[in-house]
């Protein structure tokens, strides 16, 4: 099976967003490292690695439908973050950046009525739901911390 140029290209496209998010989430581990949170910065090592992952499934699916792995260059992450919270915002705003491209993934695979490359998409989409549904968790700990020291979110978070 043949997958077409243009959703190919938008694949290739897509492993670039895939890595960038991996570097931006080294980033923000290193960050939270900086501020004392092993846990959470374990957690976003992870969540690093994953994006890589995400990058690698897509290298594979094009691998497997005659298509060209083609990795384009990859901007640079932010690396300044305004404290947990901010940092946390900007993790669903990648987040729901991911989901908006995925989606648009989605439209062209079923504009072109190419059924394996939607059936391959779905998984990214129940992913998806996943990431934002993490760190919107995330985001709801910190909240109800209210006044109280940003290390207590440790003692909330799973040990590795
Ligand atoms: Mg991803």
């Amino acid at each position: 099976m043949k997958i077409s140029k243009k959703l190919n290209d938008a694949i290739n496209a897509q492993i670039g967003e895939e890595l960038f998010a991996s570097n931006g989430y080294a980033n923000m581990a290193a960050y939270f490292n900086s501020l004392g949170l092993a846990r959470l910065s374990a957690m976003y090592f992870g969540q690093s690695e994953e994006e890589r992952e995400h990058a690698l499934k897509f290298v594979h699916y094009l691998m497997e439908v005659d298509g060209e792995v083609a990795i384009p260059a990859v901007q640079a992450a932010s690396y300044e973050f305004d404290g947990v919270k901010g940092a946390l915002e900007s993790a669903m705003a990648w987040e729901q950046d991911v989901t908006g491209r995925i989606n648009r993934l989605m439209d062209l695979a079923i504009e072109e009525k190419d059924y394996a490359t939607q059936d391959f998409l779905r998984w990214f989409v129940s992913e998806q739901v996943e990431e934002e549904a993490n760190v919107s968790h995330l985001l709801t700990l910190v909240e109800a911390l209210g006044n109280r020291s940003i290390l207590t979110l440790e003692a909330y978070l799973p040990q590795k």
